[in-house]
């Protein structure tokens, strides 16, 4: 490949694609599919206590961090501020990062670059890289499979076998549920890092695994658990956290480093927790002991139907360990596939019955989807079940079918797994009563542990029972006390028990701010049906920048007050240029 012949003196503009993302347009953005992962594909059906956030786009934060040519990161911008960072500064590459349903905005982002940057080297990345065929719908000059870091490396002449550095990342930002916005004091937000991507187990519908070279590969960024604590270490002091999403596709399934990082983690002293992605097969590879004292609070497992036969759950009794789990006080985000090929209208409600009765805190719905470049989207071509016209935008497991299922039909598909979201929101609850109850087991649990490391992370975990979740289950007992009364009363038993547990504080708490709950979340009720949604905001990030001085002498710099450590960071109009960081 040729460098690029300003290597890393060139000028480097790394966008998302842009927004607005909650609505129906010709650019690909879907009402059903938001920039909000939980609500988008977790607790949609959860109404004013869906958990709803925005997560930052982290494949262009970590190249941004790991090449020292000037660089500005333009998250969420709208097509507007991304066309005013092309004219305000002039970029020599600009990097485009999308999944595929985005791959129509990346068309349009391609055209403006041409018009306002007509130099600029185009380079795109991401899961949209995987379509079949997408040099011929984009007008890009590079287009990055699998890991972008070494590429930007190559193209600028860097070394590409450097140690990956990792940015500060707030895992999310601007919660919300129960109509109100959750406070994100310093610290109290998990840090993002990235261990490893892509997947060794291949399962054939999954994109990150075959993204990264499928079955039996994957990429480690950090190998041992003395670097992996290293840099949550690093995370720690910069942005104050004791808690980390550990954003790799099977977590757990790297037994060796995991278990690195817990002896590092007993000789520091840290009382972490971790919330991590992984398989049963790979959780079955530990005690539950060693899951605790490691710190896993929460764990992200795909519960696949029994019948699926997919090696990640063999010989696996998913209903014993997710029960297992709660006993422990470890938060479970199950995820089950509707449509598998197996199903059928006559056993499809028992299967989702199955996974409902996992009685989980969170649970995904994903429909069957063989999406490009996955090796089920390759089968169902080789079959001709794939379906013609069907829009990529749409192509999200939220929506239909885009391929001929043997039994089920496509608008089936929808009203299925829309009803799957619907049973388990009825018989288990909002995600956040269930939350409250795991956590509130692990304290009962572990509150007196003679390990006095595992004793403070369930301490620092069940803070909030004493008063921001005490007074949220008063509010959804009472408002749900008429639509359901069995969940109400689930939740009632719990506020009492938490009331009697961390006393009168708690009770006085959840009696005065319950009510302003209560108002908030009926408030909040009303404005959903009237079709409010929430879109991210514009976040700029510069890297070993320097500032034109005309541009910094018009440029209003302002403090939004949030800090992903310790690169500067504008959050508003783009105009608002900040500056650049270490
Ligand atoms: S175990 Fe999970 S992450 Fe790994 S390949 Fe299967 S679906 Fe993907």
């Amino acid at each position: 490949m040729q460098t690029h012949p300003l290597g890393a003196k060139a000028r480097i503009l790394l966008s998302s694609v842009f927004g607005p993302y909650a609505q129906d347009d010709e650019f690909g953005s879907r009402k059903i599919n938001p920039m909000e992962l939980y609500h988008n594909q977790v607790t949609r059906e959860q109404g004013p206590f869906s958990l709803r956030m925005f997560h930052r786009s982290w494949g262009i934060l970590m190249i941004q961090k790991n090449i020292s040519a000037p660089t500005t990161v333009l998250d969420f911008p709208t097509r507007e501020a991304f066309e005013a960072e092309l004219l305000a500064n002039d970029y020599d590459i600009v990097g485009i990062s999308s999944i595929i349903v985005n791959v129509g905005k990346v068309r349009v982002m391609c055209r403006i670059v041409r018009r306002i940057s007509p130099k600029a080297v185009i380079v795109v990345g991401g899961h949209v890289a995987a379509i079949p065929g997408v040099e011929g719908m984009i007008n890009a000059d590079h287009i990055v499979r699998g890991d972008g870091i070494s590429w930007m490396r190559r193209y600028l002449g860097e070394d590409e076998t450097a140690p990956v550095r990792h940015p500060e990342i707030i895992s999310g930002f601007d919660g919300r549920t129960l109509g109100l916005k959750l406070p994100q004091p310093k610290g109290a937000t998990a840090a993002t890092i990235i261990p490893s991507v892509g997947c060794p187990m291949g399962c054939n519908f999954c994109t990150t695994s075959a993204f990264f070279g499928g079955k039996g590969r994957y990429l480690n960024f950090y190998d041992t658990g003395a670097e992996l604590f290293a840099v949550m270490a690093e995370m720690e002091s910069k942005l104050g956290t004791k808690s980390f999403f550990m954003m790799d596709e099977n977590f757990l399934l790297h037994k060796r480093r995991a278990m690195e990082l817990l002896d590092h983690m007993k000789a520091g002293n840290k009382a972490w927790s971790l919330y991590v992605f992984s398989s049963a097969n790979a959780i079955a590879q530990y005690s539950m002991r060693e899951l605790v004292e490691l710190g896993v609070s929460w764990v992200w497992m795909g519960l696949e139907s029994p019948r699926s036969a997919y090696t990640k759950l063999k010989g696996a009794d998913t209903h014993k360990l997710a029960a297992e789990l709660r006993r422990h006080g470890i938060k479970l985000l199950g995820s089950t596939i509707v449509g598998l090929e197996h199903h059928t209208p006559e056993n499809i409600h028992k299967e989702i019955e199955y996974a409902v009765a996992h009685d989980t805190d969170f649970h995904q719905f994903m429909l069957y989807t063989p999406v490009p470049g996955t090796p089920l989207f390759l089968e169902m071509k080789e079959q001709g079940r794939m379906l013609e016209g069907v829009d990529l935008a749409d192509i999200h497991g939220q929506h239909q079918f885009n391929f001929r299922h043997a039994a089920i039909s496509r608008e089936d598909s929808k009203l299925l797994l829309d009803g799957a979201f619907r049973r388990d929101f009825e018989r288990n609850g909002p995600s956040i009563y269930r939350i409250c109850r795991t956590t509130f087991n692990g304290w009962l649990r572990y509150k007196n542990d003679p390990d006095l490391r595992v004793r403070a992370r369930f301490a620092w975990e069940a803070r909030a029972l004493r008063d921001g979740y005490a007074a949220a289950l008063w509010a959804m007992e009472k408002h749900l006390r008429h639509t359901n009364a069995a969940v109400s009363a689930r939740v009632r038993a719990l506020r009492q028990e938490v009331g009697q547990e961390f006393g009168l504080v708690s009770r006085l708490v959840s009696r005065i701010l319950g009510p302003v709950l209560l108002w908030s979340t009926r408030r909040e009720e009303k404005r959903l049906a009237a079709g409010q949604t929430y879109e991210p905001r514009t976040i700029i990030e510069r890297r070993n920048w320097t500032i034109d001085p005309a541009l910094a002498t018009s440029a209003h710099e302002v403090d939004h007050g949030f800090h992903p450590g310790q690169s500067l960071v504008t959050i508003g109009a783009p105009s608002e240029v900040s500056d650049s960081a270490d």
